[in-house]
């Protein structure tokens, strides 16, 4: 039977990463995936989290099976803290998912469900597993383009786009700090689009994957929570991997806002019956990590300084190598860089030059020109520098 299979496609990301693994240049700097590290390269467990650990470790007296929504007090506090003030509790349902990408699914299962082969506008450039995951539920992908020729938001274009989305498609935008890019629209920019969905009855599906890694928390939220209180049907799938430094707890939750309990209850009901097709019921851990921080005041506080020391680091690096660049003579690329928000920037370098980078520089980032800036320590922002006004020429 197997022999049957077809060669399938490979994934480049994880490609690259095994390239990485195998070269043996002691100055290789590894910038493809989007994982945050501290300035002595590695992925710390934050402190509210291992705190958090250790108060579980203390009480947890069973693994007894959960529902198939997941840990009930993250369901109601992650909402709690995505949507603020936004919108009552009783608009929203909320499920705990395997990470975002697993909420992405579900939710894409959702609208698969409530609109067979329905389409989904995705930004192009996307994260790379947007379409995918889109496709594998049976959805129809169409792309709207995001930036402007100097690399900025593309406002009027994205409505243009837009313009062409009928009454029940869905137009999936992500929260803040867009993979790959690195640029978001600004508060005005998520005001238009608010109305545009309203009028036009598309659907907003909000990836959040990275707040508070651009601004503080209410500022990447602010696209969201707005979007979230002006329309009336909104779907979010929200990742803890990042934000939370929950990687492999496999971490989210997949939030629908609407305004009939009825139908809500159905959505549930759907999301459930997605989980237990694909895996059942999703892991406790990162969840009640999640629950444990977010109950408690304290950890709280802790979990919220520990995730604005990420996003200062991060913010340093991106005007570091800006700064490094513009005195190396790119201003024009090292002003693109600095308007940037979040773990990733785009260089303004096509495939051949990112294989240039890589060859000749041991530089590593995707084949798209995407480096993930909080995967610098300081000492290598000089170098990173060099590297991409070399391969960039005058
Ligand atoms: N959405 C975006 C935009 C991402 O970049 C990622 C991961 O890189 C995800 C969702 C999914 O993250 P995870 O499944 O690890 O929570």
């Amino acid at each position: 039977m197997l022999e049957l299979l077809p060669p399938p496609p490979s994934d480049p990301l994880w490609e690259l990463t095994a390239a990485f693994a195998a070269d043996e240049r002691p100055e290789r700097l590894d910038l493809v995936l989007g994982v945050y590290r501290d300035s002595s390269g590695r992925t710390p467990v934050m402190a509210a989290v291992r705190e958090a650990e250790i108060r579980l470790a203390e009480r947890s007296a069973s693994k007894e099976y959960r529902g198939l929504s997941g840990n009930a007090a993250f369901n109601r506090l992650l909402p709690e803290l995505v949507l603020g003030s936004a919108a009552p509790a009783d608009r929203a349902v909320a499920v705990q998912t395997v990470a975002g990408s697993g909420a992405l699914r579900l939710l894409a299962d959702l609208v698969a469900r409530t609109r067979p082969g329905a389409t989904v506008w995705v930004s192009d450039p996307a994260y790379v597993n947007h379409r995918p995951i889109l496709e594998a539920a049976g959805l129809t992908v169409r792309p709207f383009g995001w930036r402007d020729a100097e690399g900025g938001f593309d406002a009027q274009g994205v409505l243009r786009e837009l313009g062409a989305a009928r009454r029940g498609d869905v137009v999936l935008l992500q929260g803040c700090c867009h993979n790959p890019t690195g640029v978001d629209p600004a508060a005005a920019d998520w005001e238009v689009l608010a109305g545009r969905a309203v009028r036009d009855g598309w659907v907003p599906f909000v990836d959040l994957a990275y707040h508070g890694l651009g601004g503080t928390l209410e500022d990447d939220l602010l696209g969201t929570r707005l979007l979230a209180a002006r329309v009336p049907e909104v779907l979010v799938a929200v990742s803890c991997s990042k934000n939370f430094g929950l990687y492999n707890d496999r971490t989210g939750c997949a939030l629908v806002l609407g305004t009939s309990r009825a139908a809500l209850r159905n959505v549930e009901t759907a999301l459930q019956n997605a989980a237990r097709t694909l895996y059942s019921m999703p892991p406790e851990h990162g969840a009640a990590v999640v629950a444990t921080i977010l109950e408690d005041e304290g950890l709280r506080r802790l979990w919220r300084a520990e995730l604005d020391g990420m996003r200062e680091r991060i913010t340093a690096n991106r005007a570091e190598l800006a700064a490094r660049l513009d005195a190396l003579g790119h201003p024009a690329t090292a002003r693109e860089l600095a308007r940037q928000r979040g773990m990733f920037s785009m260089l303004p370098l096509p495939a051949h030059a990112m294989l240039r980078l890589r060859r000749e520089h041991a530089v590593y980032g995707t084949a798209a020109g995407r480096i993930n800036i909080a995967g610098l320590a300081p000492h290598h922002a000089p170098r990173l520098a060099r590297a991409v006004a070399a391969v960039l020429g005058r």
